[in-house]
Order: C-alpha cells, then sequence, then structure tokens
C-alpha cells in the first residue's frame, strides 16, 4: 500500500503545486487523476516518484518513506515505481528491447551497455513485457522506426520489466491517436489482474469514468475529489 500524507509541494517562485495531499492507495487499484490544467496532477505524480521533490509530506511504500529518501534507498523503492511519460522518453536510437532492460537498470540510468552485460533472466523478462503489449516481433527494431502507439507501448512494457509495486502514467495518451486511448488503458488496466496499481493522469473524462474504479480531482494543488465514477457523476 502506499500511503501519502500531507503532501506539499511549493515551487521556488512559491507557486503551491500541491497543498496537504493526504490519499491512501492501495495494491491492484486503478485511479485516474482529473483536473484542469495547472491543478497539480503532474506535480503529484512526479512527487510519488522524486522527479520532483516535496517540500514536506510523507509518502511511504508499505511503510517505508521515499519523500526525502537518498541514495540506495531511493534508487530502491524508485524500481518498484514506473512511469510513463507523455513523450515516451525513450531512447529513440535504440532498440525495443534495449530500452525495456534499460528500465531495469532505472529509466534515469542512460542506457550505454550492451545486451550481453544483462542476465538472460533479465532479457526474458524484457521479452516477455514486450509480447504482452503486443509487439513480440519488435524486439530488435529501433525505436524511432515505430509508430507512435509501439512507441508509447515499448514505454509501457519498459515500466513493467521493472516489476513495479506501482505504475504511475502523466497523460499517457496525449500525444497519440485518440483512437489509440482505448488499447493504452485497456493495457494498462490488465495490469491491475497482478496486484499492480496504477495511476493515470488524463484530461478526457469520459476515459477516466469508462476506466477508473477511483477518481482524484485535483484543483489549486489540492485534493478536492476522491471516489468511484459514480460519485462524479452524482456531484454534477
Ligand atoms: P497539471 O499537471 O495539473 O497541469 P502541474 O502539476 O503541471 O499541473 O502544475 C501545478 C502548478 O504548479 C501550476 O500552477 C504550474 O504552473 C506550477 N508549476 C509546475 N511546474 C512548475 C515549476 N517547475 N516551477 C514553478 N511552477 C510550476
Ligand atoms: P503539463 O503537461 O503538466 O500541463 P506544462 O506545459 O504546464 O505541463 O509544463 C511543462 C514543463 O514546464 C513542466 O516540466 C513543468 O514542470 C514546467 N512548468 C510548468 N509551469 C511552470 C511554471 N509556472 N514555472 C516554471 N516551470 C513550469
Amino acid at each position: 500500500m502506499i500511503q501519502v500524507n500531507n503532501l506539499t509541494k511549493i515551487y521556488s517562485n512559491g507557486t503551491r503545486g500541491l497543498d496537504d495531499v493526504n490519499v491512501n492507495i492501495q495494491d491492484g487499484e486503478f485511479i485516474c487523476v482529473i483536473g484542469l490544467s495547472g491543478a497539480g496532477k503532474s506535480t503529484f505524480l512526479r512527487c510519488l516518484n522524486r522527479l520532483n521533490d516535496a517540500t514536506s509530506g510523507q509518502i511511504l511504500i508499505d511503510g517505508d518513506d521515499i519523500a526525502f529518501a537518498q541514495g540506495a534507498k531511493l534508487r530502491t523503492l524508485r524500481r518498484r515505481i514506473g512511469f510513463i511519460f507523455q513523450q515516451f522518453n525513450l531512447s529513440t536510437r535504440l532498440s525495443a528491447l534495449e530500452n525495456v532492460l534499460a528500465g531495469r537498470l532505472g529509466y534515469h540510468n542512460r542506457f550505454v551497455g550492451a545486451l550481453g552485460l544483462f542476465p538472460q533472466a533479465d532479457i526474458d523478462l524484457a521479452k516477455g513485457a514486450l509480447e504482452r503489449v503486443g509487439l513480440a516481433d519488435k524486439f530488435n527494431v529501433r525505436v524511432d522506426q515505430l509508430s507512435g502507439g509501439q512507441q508509447q507501448r515499448v514505454a509501457i512494457a519498459r515500466a513493467l520489466a521493472q516489476q513495479p509495486k506501482l505504475i504511475l502514467a502523466d497523460e499517457p495518451m496525449a500525444s497519440l491517436d485518440p483512437k489509440l486511448s482505448g488499447v493504452i488503458m485497456g493495457l494498462l488496466k490488465s495490469f491491475n489482474k497482478d496486484g499492480i496499481s496504477v495511476v493515470v493522469n488524463i484530461h478526457v473524462l469520459e476515459l477516466a469514468t469508462a476506466y477508473a474504479d477511483r477518481i482524484l480531482g485535483f484543483n489549486k494543488g489540492r485534493l478536492v475529489f476522491d471516489g468511484p465514477p459514480s460519485a462524479l457523476t452524482e456531484s454534477e
């Protein structure tokens, strides 16, 4: 379980990106985060994975606080959180398989080695993740030869191959043809069956209500809604 207590992020210019946010995320939940542009959705996800540092508060992962953890402790905990970006953030000159293997090292760790560096078990795991997202025939294709939708699926496989407890996705459909939204959401949702929690920032409300078990609504850095999609429509 992930427990967020009194999480506040004040940017250096004084903007309150997050204001005293409290939320618990259970294993295997599918959560969509909604809110207007500037509401704090991206700051929330980025703080959860320490791409941004919070100003104060706690982020407990099975009781371990990562909000201010450093060094090896931070790396270990972070390995349990996969992050999917709007713009994929892949190494476009490397193959799909190399990108997924790079995720085994941590997405922030620029992949410089050769496939031979990895144990066969890692390679099998990475191939399994690519198969899971429907890219079994693309292992050795360079990412810049793939379509946008295929690239995002490589990014999803990269997150999955980290064997995470939690996957965070920041507007993962925003750079794609809207027709692909259902494919991406369906894939993310399928990971819940393995007990992985998924938190997706999304600006299309219909997609959020169609897929989420639970919706978090942000406004001006504050968590202003936390409940099932049905409660959202009732409150309108
Ligand atoms: P959303 O993802 O909901 O669009 P963000 O989390 O990006 O919202 O932004 C929340 C607030 O924090 C906004 O007012 C935004 O302008 C501000 N903000 C985001 N990043 C920074 C930054 N690096 N420096 C200062 N303010 C920022
Ligand atoms: P989003 O997709 O979340 O709406 P934005 O376009 O608001 O992203 O922001 C793009 C980048 O600029 C992000 O890295 C964000 O952290 C940063 N940023 C956003 N608002 C501000 C701000 N007011 N001051 C400085 N940086 C900002």
